[in-house]
């Protein structure tokens, strides 16, 4: 029950030396009486009770663990990916490079991402990414994966019905565009490139860049054209 499992996971940071969470002052104390959690959730104190267990063993650098997660917050984000897809837009030959060998033509915007393969969407060609056992994801270019891309439904039902999940994703395809689903591995994952939107033949590869979202990356949106409803 979660009683007990709360009480176990409390024993383990206490074990672990942790600094247990300060119980919440008094509702008196600060003048107003909504309830205050006392114990974070589940998931938060698992972690914690981890966390503190594998720096009491000294398996882990605290400050290493912060630098990755500040990385992954705030540094690493479809933003990188969005960077990408605008040069190739602007740049034939970087485009060239970039289905050819995505890792060096990455590498050349300073971003790493060996395991990884740009795929491109035509008028007749819709690419969509999944991974369909667990959540693989090109974290270099894209960051944290949305909840909904770990889901059992969208990892089993993108496989199995690919139109009618985009459908549900508000994409329509017509009948005559193949859809080509890409399954990531913890070796391989994939980006796709979306078509450019009509009507940005005059902007600036960072104003394409700011155009271009996540969900076009992973395949489950088109790009609509600057200024117009999705
Ligand atoms: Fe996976």
């Amino acid at each position: 029950m979660s009683t007990t499992r709360r009480d176990l996971l409390t024993g383990a940071l206490t074990a672990a030396g942790a600094a247990l969470v300060p119980p919440a002052a008094p509702a008196d104390e600060h003048g107003h009486d909504h309830d205050h959690s006392t114990v974070p959730s589940d998931p938060a104190l698992r972690v914690k009770a981890l966390e503190s267990l594998m720096v009491a063993k000294g398996l882990v650098d605290p400050a290493a663990l912060d630098a990755l997660i500040e990385t992954y917050e705030h540094k690493v984000g479809p933003h990188v990916g969005a960077r990408v897809v605008a040069r190739a837009w602007v740049d034939a030959a970087y485009r060239a490079r970039l289905l050819a060998n995505t890792g060096a033509a990455v590498a050349e915007l300073g971003v790493g991402a060996d395991d990884l393969t740009v795929v491109e969407n035509t008028p007749t060609t819709h690419n969509l990414v999944v991974c369909t056992l667990c959540s693989c994801y090109p974290w270099s270019v894209l960051g944290l994966p949305p909840l909904w891309y770990k889901s059992a439904a969208y990892r089993s039902r993108a496989v199995i019905d690919p139109r009618g999940v985009l459908e549900e994703f508000g994409l329509h395809l017509a009948d005559d565009v193949e859809v080509r689903v890409w399954d990531s591995t913890a070796e391989h994952r994939y980006l796709v490139l979306p078509e450019r939107p009509a009507g940005t033949e005059g902007l600036s590869e960072s104003a394409l860049a700011a155009l271009v979202t996540r969900d076009a990356m992973v395949g489950i949106a088109k790009l609509a054209p600057p200024g117009s409803a999705a």
